[in-house]
């Protein structure tokens, strides 16, 4: 284990295991339609590479990315975003992945611009989710795992840039970001 993790959330085959159960919940789903899945970069991309392996529909892969800023007290909910989809979207089944809910404030403002963009539909895929700091109701259709309120690294997710190479999700200790 990585000297400034706390303890493992989730291990590898736990995580496998989680994300080949939603594959087939998603398969169900769509039962045969044409999906292009959008990867909200950089954390979800490890979710995104294991789950679209398990996916049996036809398949295209995009990437956004993008963050959500509110002025303290006021939740502007503005978006800014770094990188945009370059595939056509109008009219497409989008599927939304992401590593992790929060707030909510993200997911929300990317549904929204997506859904102004004449989509045929929009589902949200997310691998963890932490409800108790949520600000923005999100739609949620698929969950790999409801976690607590702690701040978790691995699997696609950093602290400053690191540990998203780590296989688990793990908690990180808090003197790594503490002082
Ligand atoms: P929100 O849902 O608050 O708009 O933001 C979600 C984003 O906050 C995630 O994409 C992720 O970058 C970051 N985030 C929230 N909680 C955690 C956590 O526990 N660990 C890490 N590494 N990132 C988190
Ligand atoms: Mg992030």
């Amino acid at each position: 284990m990585n000297e400034n993790v706390e303890r493992i959330l989730f291990t590898e085959e736990q995580l496998k295991y989680r994300v080949r159960e939603m594959a087939e919940e998603i398969n169900n789903y769509y039962n045969g339609e044409a999906v292009t899945v959008i990867s909200v970069l950089k954390g979800s991309v490890v979710f995104a590479v294991d789950l679209i392996k398990q996916l049996n529909m036809p398949v295209s892969l995009d990437f956004i990315c993008a963050s959500s800023y509110g002025s303290g007290t006021i939740s502007s909910g503005k978006l800014i975003i770094k990188k945009d989809v370059e595939l056509e979207i109008e009219g497409q089944n989008i599927l939304l992945l992401e590593d992790i809910i929060d707030t909510g404030e993200t997911l929300h403002e990317i549904i929204k611009m997506l859904k102004g963009r004449g989509t045929k539909s929009i589902a949200t895929a997310m691998m963890f989710n932490k409800p108790a700091r949520r600000k923005k109701a999100v739609q949620a259709d698929f969950i790999g795992f409801d976690i607590p309120d702690e701040f978790v690294v691995g699997y696609g997710l950093d602290y400053d840039e690191q540990y998203r190479n780590l296989p688990y999700l793990g908690v990180l200790k808090r003197s790594v970001y503490e002082e």
